[in-house]
């Protein structure tokens, strides 16, 4: 590692996660998220004014602790990153506003960040546990030849978010196709509060559909004829809620169908990804890495399933390790890194005081 690399800390509260960073150059030397996870599983959902008092309280701490685990203090740092869209307005500023009072009081330059260009690059993250399938990716993570993985197409799938990006290079992006209603993360809550999974459902929706035989319970593939890179899960919702009215109108039990109904509802979102995947990789032939990122990687059949494609047309996988799947600060500081790297900070105080939130921030 280069000594010279610069020290980077990086702020995240774009939803219920209050997240802070420390990086070294692309290493990250401390990561601390405090999720808000049991409290929102309450409501079933994340409710926006809970989570922004929460932030409140535990920014602070996430704070100090990222520092002290980094071995750093706010003087050694060389430039400050936080998220500043796309996320919950009320939950974003508490996190933007918390940086940017620390990048005035101390003049450090100050790096907003696009929140989804950060789950893009994850997987880039240099002690990044996750494997990479080829020799490229490893040695982009040793800081050299990330050219080489250019241009690429990204993967985005998360609670809020389904998208497909073309990479031309870090810093050039173009969307290629997005979800028209719902997310692939908010479909598996859905349906799991159908199912009565309590929140999040995605976790319990993936373990039992590998319980489930495929082609029992037959669901329709989103899109699949769109002859477009965009995607819809909505239709796959209700698809799934009228079944369940059926089976149980039927007389059967839930714990008779209900691992099949998972398989089947998880055999749906997988082919739909994979179609426009796929599509999107022969559209732009040129491309030589697939980037995925968001936290619905964390299901290890997706995650798996979706390279098994990338292998298959011989381009590189580049995916995050577990721990910054889920939202984190570690891929803002990253993100961050790059822009500094090509001067892209903002120094004048009055300029960074300007800085505002876009909740509804896009690539
Ligand atoms: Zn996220």
């Amino acid at each position: 590692m280069d000594k010279k690399e610069p020290l980077i800390l990086a702020f995240d509260t774009s939803c219920d996660d209050t997240s802070v960073a420390v990086l070294k150059g692309r290493k990250v030397l401390s990561s601390v998220v405090s999720s808000q996870v049991d409290i929102h599983a309450e409501w079933g959902g994340v409710v926006p004014d809970i989570a922004r008092r929460e932030h409140e309280k535990n920014i602070p701490m996430v704070y100090e602790e990222a520092l002290k685990k980094a071995k750093v203090s706010i003087e050694d740092i060389d430039y400050i990153a936080s998220t500043y869209g796309p996320g919950l307005a009320i939950d974003l500023e508490i996190g933007l506003n918390f940086a940017k009072d620390l990048a005035i009081k101390y003049s450090k330059p100050f790096i907003p960040v696009n929140h989804m260009e950060g789950h893009l690059l994850s997987g880039l993250l240099e002690n990044s546990k996750g494997k990479a399938f080829t020799e490229d990716v490893e040695k982009v993570k040793e800081g050299e030849g990330l050219e080489e993985l250019f241009p690429a197409i990204g993967l985005l799938i998360s609670g809020k978010h389904t998208e497909l990006i073309y990479v031309k290079e870090v810093g050039d992006y173009v969307k290629l196709g997005q979800t028209l209603d719902d997310a692939v993360g908010e479909a598996f809550d859905k349906v799991g509060r159908i199912l009565n999974f309590g929140y999040p459902g995605g976790p319990t929706l993936t373990e039992f559909a590998k319980k489930g035989k495929s082609g029992k319970i037959e669901f329709p593939i989103p899109m699949k004829n769109s002859n477009d890179l965009n995607f819809s899960y909505s239709g796959l919702k209700t698809a799934a809620l009228y079944k369940t009215k059926e089976l149980r109108e039927e007389g059967r039990k839930d714990k008779e169908w209900v691992y099949d109904f998972c398989r089947g509802f998880m055999d749906a979102i997988l082919e739909s990804l994979v179609i426009k995947l796929e599509s999107a990789i022969q559209e732009y032939g040129d491309v030589r890495s697939v980037f995925v990122g968001g936290g619905v990687f964390n299901s290890e059949e997706i995650l798996r399933e979706i390279g098994r494609v990338v292998r298959s047309y011989g381009l590189n996988y580049v995916y995050p390790a577990k721990e910054y799947r889920g939202d984190n600060a570690a891929m803002v500081g990253l993100v961050g890194y790059y822009k500094a790297q090509s001067g892209d900070y903002i120094e004048e105080k009055e300029e960074v005081e300007k800085v505002d939130r876009v909740p509804r921030l896009t690539f």
